[in-house]
């Protein structure tokens, strides 16, 4: 499924460059655009630009981005390129909603990366990251029972992620946790970032919703192969602000 206004021209050849004026070019609906301390994965900390498209076809019980399920602004590729050189960080995500349930967010990445950007991908897992440039960056969930989305996860992802992408569990209870600890085992996940084919397992609890020293305990009692990872950005700013 996609949501954008691409109809059936492939990826591709809607990545074709356009000037950032032709109002006429391949276009996204962006909810927001802007700066700010990368709250998650192993690039936490750093300055990054977010790219957040609008739109997502699930609903996560927890999501906490709601607000770009809707609206947005009609911007091309050209025009979100610059506005993100515009903004001067080194390193850009783009994400959502679900920024590849839009046939177009594939050649943005491919216009960000041919403009020197690092990119981040942030996606739920559901759709295909197969046609994703591979020098992008993808942090991946997969969805944990407690979402109410798990279902939609689209395990043959796992075949398409590399040595430097990063795979997301966000936990809300002990079965969540038992769900994760469970694909790790069966998915030699902990293997496979041992051995470099992946590089991180990353574990967000849902905010205000797990005790926090629970969940480190599980993890250190069983030992897990992940990295317990707290939002930044919450920390810093709260945890309902857009825009941070
Ligand atoms: S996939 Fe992301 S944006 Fe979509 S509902 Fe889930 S958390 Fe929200």
């Amino acid at each position: 499924m996609t949501v954008d206004g691409a109809g059936s021209i492939p990826a591709r050849r809607q990545g074709m460059p356009a000037a950032a004026g032709d109002p006429t070019g391949p276009f996204l609906r962006i909810t927001e655009i802007f700066h700010s301390i990368q709250g998650e994965s192993t690039w936490a900390g750093m300055p990054c630009t977010f790219v957040r498209l609008t739109g997502c076809p699930l609903r996560c019980i927890w999501c906490d981005t709601a607000y770009a399920f809707h609206g947005g602004e009609r911007m091309t590729l050209a025009e979100i390129v610059e506005r993100v050189k515009a903004l001067g960080t080194s390193l850009v995500e783009v994400t959502g909603g679900e920024p590849l349930a839009h046939t177009n967010a594939f050649p943005l990445v491919t216009m960000l990366l041919d403009a020197g950007f690092t990119v981040l991908v942030e996606t739920s897992g559901a759709f295909d990251v197969a046609p994703l440039d591979p020098r992008a960056h993808k942090i991946m969930d997969l969805k944990c029972p407690g979402s109410g989305e798990s279902h939609r996860n689209l395990w043959s992802n796992l075949d398409h992620l590399g040595p430097t992408d990063e795979l997301k569990f966000v936990v809300k209870d002990r079965g969540d946790y038992e769900w994760m600890r469970g694909v790790i085992s069966e998915r030699k996940l902990g293997e496979r970032v041992a051995e470099g084919s992946l590089r991180a397992l990353l574990v967000s609890p849902v905010w205000d919703e797990v005790d926090l020293e629970e969940l480190a305990r599980w993890i250190l009692e069983d030992k897990l192969p992940v990295r317990f990872q707290m939002q930044i950005h919450k920390l810093i700013w709260g945890p309902t602000r857009p825009g941070v």
